[in-house]
């Protein structure tokens, strides 16, 4: 019997994002899925219910996920939300597992297949399915226009009749795949970008994207391609040499993280204090709690009337148009290989993708390092 596939509303607060666009649903049908979607719910990312043609609009989240075998969500589904999807059904999602144990355990006690896209492996096969990447693009892009917009300064050098204006320097602090696309941002529109990580790999990567890479003598490649946390001395010299960076910039679009942990406070109140008047950071790292020790995420600080340090959340969802055709993609290609000739799922656990980003399987919580936590 072909799938029911269910798309909810997304309940969290603020956010935009939906799992479904309207060529994926198109595709998915093609497929002989049965695409539901509650009503209204891509509105908030710009999409009619009209624009999904041949889809199933259902009113309620009750209606939608009764006999859902799958369900594509941007956002963990909450509590509540689980009571409603039926046992056994496959979810595909963020789960952030690392905050979530109630979560968890439900899911095992509903022997709920969770496939979390935070855990889709970084392969190159996989590319197309990163949602991670997919996502974090968007927030470097979208974190560029935030500094442009509350700096004090323009971005480009003009030369005008008043007088030839200097560029804004901007540094760039975590050259992963948000960094990266805040670099190519910034250059757009004309600024003198620095740029900084503790993966050595990233030098010739921001070099191409036109910044200057700030070597600070630290390197520290942890596994997978990942940072590792760095150790006391490492934090002091790195500390030191971008302390003299960050004085001179405009803006700083911070984006370090390391996977699982609080993101790595990097920008302590002394370099605050000894930066320009006007400037402004814009820390995309808030939501593991901020790369500035100043952050406070989801606000915007106005540090002693000459700083501002803005830490937004969910940066994806101030673009939702492209962020839920991107995520929704990403769903697409993740599950679509597993799709029979007659519309059933019948995911592959031997498969290095499947295997690697399955959270919850048969009861029990899959990857080693949550585990451990049960
Ligand atoms: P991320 O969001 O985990 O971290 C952002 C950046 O912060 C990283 O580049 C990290 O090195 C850096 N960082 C951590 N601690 C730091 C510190 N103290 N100071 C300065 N910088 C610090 O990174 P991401 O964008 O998710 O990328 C992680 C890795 O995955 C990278 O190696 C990237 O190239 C790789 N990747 C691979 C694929 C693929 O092959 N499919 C796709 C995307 C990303």
């Amino acid at each position: 019997m072909p799938i029911r596939l269910a798309v909810p509303n997304e309940i969290l607060p603020g956010e935009r994002r939906i799992a479904l666009e309207p060529s994926v649903a198109k595709r998915l049908l093609g497929l002989g899925v049965e695409v539901c979607m509650e009503k209204g719910a891509a509105l908030s990312a710009h999409f009619a219910d009209a624009a999904f043609e041949g889809v199933k609009l259902i009113d309620t989240p009750a209606a939608l996920y009764k006999g859902a075998g799958l369900v594509f969500k941007v956002q963990p589904p909450t509590l509540e939300e689980l009571d409603l999807i039926d046992d056994n059904a496959v979810i595909v999602g963020f789960m952030q597992p690392h905050k979530n144990r109630e979560l968890l355990k439900k899911m095992c006690a509903k022997k709920i297949t969770a496939l979390a896209m935070e855990l889709v492996p970084r392969i190159s096969r996989a590319q197309s399915m990163d949602a991670l990447s997919s996502q974090a693009a968007i927030a470097g892009y979208k974190g560029a226009l935030m500094g442009a917009d509350l700096a004090s300064v323009f971005f480009p050098m003009l030369t005008t009749a008043a007088g030839t204006i200097r560029p804004a320097r901007v540094v760039v602090i975590g050259a992963g795949v948000a960094g990266l696309q805040a670099i190519a941002t910034a250059r757009r529109l004309g600024a003198v970008v620095e740029a900084y990580d503790v993966r050595s790999a990233t030098r010739e990567q921001c070099e191409s994207l036109g910044a200057k890479f700030i070597d600070t003598g630290v390197s520290a490649e942890g596994q997978g391609g990942y940072a590792r946390e760095l150790t006391v001395e490492e934090k002091q010299q790195q500390r030191d040499v971008l302390a003299k960076h960050i004085a001179m910039a405009d803006v700083v679009i911070s984006t370090a993280a390391i996977p699982g942990r609080p993101s790595p406070k990097i920008i302590d109140r002394e370099m605050v204090t000894n930066m320009k008047v006007g400037a402004v950071i814009v820390d995309l790292a808030s939501e593991g709690g901020g790369n500035c020790e100043l952050t406070v995420p989801g606000e915007t600080v106005n540090f002693e009337g000459r700083i501002t340090v803005h830490g937004p959340l969910n940066v994806p969802s101030q673009v939702p148009i492209h962020a839920s055709e991107m995520y929704a993609k990403n769903l697409f290609n993740l599950v679509s290989p597993f799709i029979s000739e007659s519309g059933e799922l019948v995911l592959d656990f031997a498969d290095e993708v499947i295997a690697g980003c399955v959270l919850t399987r048969d009861g029990e919580i899959i990857p080693e390092q949550y585990k451990a936590e049960q």
